[in-house]
């Protein structure tokens, strides 16, 4: 008897019985417990998939610890390409890659407004995608560059449409006032609606399905700026509309995304990247 109790704590430790593994829509949330990372890698390896990184460092923001850290973390031992967008080319370091990662180093413009810069990262990934992401890559992960990884991202990420929960939804439930809410704005989502909310510092999929989420996406950040609107979280609001609409086949949880600002609760058994705190905005 006593072992089996002993037997029960041990697999309720292992097994995760104190948080979401399931959306309402039959879509796994990936938490540190629930899967077998050998078995993953073992299927993924015969696919010989190639996984698309993209990223952005314009104006002050520099990437001190985004590529040291993904190069170690982030998809290790699996074909992974680098993409960085940045209006200061010459000064990104030179930096000695995993044998089956590459770093391409794509020059943009910048603009005055940090929002815009976040903004047209989904017209940029959506125009990349239709000219050369859909002949190079099979997977695509749009990630901000403020952020540092601490642990394994692995194979368990990759899906046909994958959305980041926000780490704000375990500590401050925001779902009810972090949304768009205006009726004016294309990224209105209408009160009483909204399941998750997302972080569009971390998402990703299929290019195809990352082609149709972007170009979506920025669609509505055209139209709102010639009604002269912006949304609340910007590119973000819209993100979450799309995600409303379209259920993304897989969550990553907060572990895959950690907002530095937030006390962390004892779910988040891994912290496998998070933000970092200061802000290099203007
Ligand atoms: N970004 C940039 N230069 C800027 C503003 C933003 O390169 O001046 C890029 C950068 O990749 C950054 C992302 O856009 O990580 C999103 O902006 P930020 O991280 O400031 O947004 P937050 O995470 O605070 O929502
Ligand atoms: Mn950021």
């Amino acid at each position: 008897m006593a072992f089996l109790l002993l037997l029960l704590i041990h697999l309720s430790k292992r097994w995760r019985t104190d948080v979401l593994l399931v959306s309402p829509w039959l879509a796994p949330i990936v938490w540190e417990g629930t899967f077998n990372r050998d078995i993953l890698n073992a299927q993924y390896r015969q696919k010989n998939f190639v996984v698309g990184v993209a990223t952005f460092a314009v104006k002050k923001y520099d990437f001190p610890w985004f590529l040291g850290s993904a190069n170690k973390f982030f998809l290790s031992g699996h074909r992974v390409n680098f993409y960085l967008f940045t209006d200061h080319p010459e000064k990104v370091p030179s930096i000695n890659l995993a044998p089956e990662k590459r770093l391409f180093i794509i020059p943009v413009q910048n603009y005055s407004r940090w929002q815009d810069i976040s903004m047209n990262r989904m017209d940029i990934i959506s125009n990349h995608i239709h000219s050369h992401w859909r002949y190079e890559v099979d997977y695509l992960y749009s990630m901000d560059i403020d952020v540092q990884m601490f642990e394994h991202i692995g194979v368990e990420i990759i899906d046909t449409l994958v959305g980041t929960i926000s780490s704000w939804q375990y500590t401050k439930p925001r779902d009810s006032n972090s949304y768009e809410r205006h009726p004016e704005s294309r990224a209105a989502i209408p009160h009483g609606e909204g399941d998750f909310y997302y972080a569009a510092s971390f998402y990703g999929g299929s290019v195809s399905e990352v082609y149709k989420l972007t170009t979506a996406c920025f669609k509505g950040v055209t139209e709102d700026r010639a009604n002269g609107i912006e949304a609340k979280w910007h590119e973000e609001s819209h993100l979450n509309k799309y995600l409303l609409y379209h259920k993304p086949t897989r969550l990553l949880s907060p572990e895959y995304y950690w907002d530095e600002e937030l006390i962390r609760p004892r779910i988040i058994r891994v912290k496998r990247l998070s933000s970092h705190l200061w802000h290099l905005r203007d």
